[in-house]
């Protein structure tokens, strides 16, 4: 038995009449039984029926004529039966010439059986075939997963002839006494998801359909015959729709919506039909799509070559290296992920003829719609021993996934981080024992940077401030000397020892007084504590 009261039964006789669907007709009595929705439309009708004859002074609806099951139009005998009234007897007759195809034009649109409000979503669309064509669009994808949500977007002129249903039955609600506000109608989305769902679910072979999910169906419906239902709003309430780059379309669902909230009932009544005119057919199903939430992975790279760019590099759109860091590392990430994209970050960057040895980078990758999201611990070491085995340019260790939040750990006070480097510098006078012990007594030594002349075309000219905490040089021959550098990140270390033209002050040259060059630099260690460590 429907949950009705006797105070739905104006609603259902208007709305019979009106050309609604009986889902949508229990929609407009707040009923929140779902089950009530799940069962056949054709039993729900017969109840509807049977409900508004069951008063000696009800009328039968002057039209129930029209009111629609299409889902399964063998049942429609039996509804005709059950209701035992001459107007639904007229249903089945005009059903079947309906069906006969002898109707054309504004005549089939009239014997129409496609819903005024929801225009075929309650009815057509609620059926096991359509609930089969989504499964079916998400096995393709072939992802793994447990669980699902669905995401519906409906077009915007629904909106609008629910509100010319709404104004239909609130003056005959009013004039009893009752009210019937708008926001009590159980939303169309929301009913559709209690039919389909579950059925979705079953093909799924039991698959949850949930409330929150990282995979997103997204099922989009259009109707373009009624496109037109909403163009009217657009003059009588012009700031609501203002065009955007963006959108194809002015008339957004937020838009309409926010018409409907200000135009007042009058107005609305003066250019639009009230109950909406019968649509000659249903919405149509444009797509399925599906998207996963990212997954991010962190770990720490090391680059053992002084040929090997950290992001690819092109110039006026030719490539200046063959590959990668991000490339090397993101083949094999994105292959076990089955994902469709990535972005990458680190703490940092090198230079394309830099080497980062110790501990290496800590990075960070965000893999896009993702088809496999989890990988056992197993797993995530085999991906990273391939990664390992498919170059010996780089290496990464402690490969692990992490939550889109502990990302931004990665970014968070790097400035105040440590760096520690190695150079290998060339100097025109031969280098003294007193030179090695001087360079080893500086300490916290602040340098003015103007931006380097070798990055001016991509970064805004800048002084900034960084410290060198502590230096040590090496003597490897009169010209030659390993200097190890822990300084603040973000230092420019080549800037730092040739000077770049006294742009970075103080620097290595004025310090030994003599001309240096950097003829090899090494980043030795980066001193960020995320992500955590996995023991090997
Ligand atoms: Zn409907």
């Amino acid at each position: 038995m429907l949950p009705l009261k006797e105070k739905d039964k104006p609603i259902v006789q208007k709305l019979l009449s009106a050309g609604c669907c009986a889902r949508c007709i229990l929609r407009f009595c707040c009923t929140r039984v779902q089950a009530a929705y799940r069962q056949p439309q054709q039993e729900t009708l017969k109840e509807l029926l049977a409900f508004i004859s069951d008063t000696e002074n009800s009328k039968a609806p002057d039209s129930a004529a029209s009111v629609s099951t299409g889902e399964n139009k063998s049942h429609d005998a039996s509804v005709s039966e059950a209701a035992e009234q001459p107007a639904s007897k007229r249903a089945k007759l005009e059903h079947n010439e309906t069906n006969a195809g002898s109707e054309e034009g504004e005549d089939a649109a009239a014997k129409s059986h496609v819903c005024v409000v929801c225009l075929g979503i309650l009815q057509e669309f609620c059926a096991t075939t359509q609930a089969v064509k989504i499964a079916e669009a998400v096995k393709a994808e072939k992802y793994e997963f447990d669980t699902l949500v669905l995401s519906v977007s409906l077009p915007a002129q629904l909106c609008v002839r629910e509100h010319s249903c709404w104004l239909h039955v609130k003056k005959e609600v009013r004039d009893k006494g009752l009210v019937l506000d708008k926001d009590d109608i159980i939303p169309l989305k929301e009913a559709f998801k209690w039919v389909v769902q579950g059925l979705v679910a079953k093909q799924l072979g039991g698959v949850a359909v949930v409330t929150k999910s990282g995979l997103e169906v997204g099922v989009e419906f259009t109707h373009e015959a009624t496109d037109g239902d909403c163009h009217f709003l657009a003059s009588v309430c012009p700031d609501c729709f203002k065009p955007t780059k963006n959108k194809q379309s002015v008339f957004t669902r937020m838009a309409v919506v926010k018409a409907l909230e200000k135009i007042p009932d009058a107005s609305f009544l003066r250019h639009y039909p009230c109950p909406p005119a019968r649509p000659s057919s249903c919405c149509s199903l444009q797509g399925v799509q599906c998207l996963h939430t990212s997954v991010f992975i962190a770990g720490r790279y090391n680059k053992f070559c002084r040929s090997l760019p950290q992001t690819p590099w092109v110039i006026d759109g030719e490539r200046r290296m063959e590959s990668s860091v991000e490339e090397l590392i993101a083949a094999p990430v994105l292959s076990s992920f089955r994902a469709e994209g990535f972005n990458f970050s680190s703490s940092g960057r090198e230079d394309v003829d830099v080497r980062t040895l110790g501990n290496g980078r800590p990075f960070a990758m965000e893999l896009i719609n993702p088809h496999k999201s989890r990988l056992s611990r197993v797993e995530m070491k085999q991906l990273q021993e391939t990664i390992n085995e498919s170059s010996d340019k780089i290496r990464v260790r402690d490969l692990q996934i992490v939550s889109r939040d502990a990302m931004s750990r990665m970014k968070e006070g790097e400035e105040e981080k440590t760096k520690s480097y190695t150079a290998l510098v060339w100097t025109r006078k031969p280098i003294q024992r007193d030179d090695i012990i001087f360079i080893g007594e500086i300490k916290e030594l602040t340098l003015d940077q103007k931006t380097p002349l070798r990055v001016l075309h991509r970064r805004a000219l800048a002084v900034r401030q960084r410290v060198v905490h502590s230096m040590n040089a090496r003597f490897l021959d009169p010209h030659h000397f390993h200097l190890e550098l822990k300084t603040q990140a973000g230092t420019y270390i080549k800037e730092f020892v040739h000077g770049d033209f006294g742009r970075t002050k103080p620097n290595l040259c004025e310090l030994l007084q003599t001309d240096t060059d950097i003829l090899e630099l090494d980043v030795e260690s980066v001193d960020v504590d995320w992500p955590p460590a996995i023991p090997e």
